[in-house]
């Protein structure tokens, strides 16, 4: 892998230091790993926490910017590549061609649709990247209860399920999406 493409919220959150923690954290695990970053662009919140620790740390920085984001979200100006695009779809169609996998940090309604889009797209043989979630502190345990819950009501075929990769650790997260084998056939 050369580049992830990292989702998380364009607001601070109310949990203190810690989702920010996470973001600079993972940015440390990316420059050992001489990974490049790939994500929305933003100087907001976790967004723009991860970015500029990702750049402190001297990692690639590439930014996809719609040119209208509909919120009061502001394009981060000191990236290594800010590429501008015509829409939320067109965001998440060239973060998704620009990198080789995917990770979900804590955030909104934006993290949540773009995640579920790439392991989507996953399970219908689109790419063959690895999708994953930190959960910092727990914050995506709801979320990680309901995905069980739709598997053992039989909603989630058990391979599509275990395609997400959860650690709470982002070193761990990292070897893993590395030693990611994408399923061989299509199944339902
Ligand atoms: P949020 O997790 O809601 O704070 O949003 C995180 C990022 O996702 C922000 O940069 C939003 O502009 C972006 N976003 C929100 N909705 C979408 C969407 N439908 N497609 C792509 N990006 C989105």
């Amino acid at each position: 892998m050369q580049s992830i493409a990292v989702y998380c919220g364009a607001r601070a959150g109310t949990r203190g230091a810690l989702f920010h923690d996470a973001a600079r954290a993972l940015a440390d695990c990316f420059a050992r790993a001489g990974l490049g970053l790939v994500y929305g662009g933003s100087d907001n919140g976790v967004m723009g926490t991860l970015a500029n620790a990702a750049l402190d740390a001297g990692c690639h920085v590439t930014g996809v910017m719609p040119r209208d984001t509909g919120l009061k979200e502001q394009a981060h100006e000191g990236l290594s590549e800010l590429v501008w695009v015509g829409s939320m779809t067109e965001r998440k169609q060239e973060m998704m061609r620009l990198a080789d996998g995917f990770i979900a940090l804590p955030g909104g309604v934006g993290t949540l649709e773009e995640l579920f889009e790439a392991w989507s797209c996953a399970q219908l043989d689109m790419h063959r990247k690895p999708c994953a979630l930190l959960n910092v502190d727990g914050y995506f345990d709801g979320l990680l209860a309901f995905i069980s819950g739709a598997r053992a009501s039989g909603m989630i075929a058990p391979a599509y399920a275990d395609m997400l990769i959860v650690e709470s650790d982002p070193d761990m997260l990292l070897t893993r999406m590395t030693a990611y084998q994408p399923p061989q056939s299509r199944w339902r």
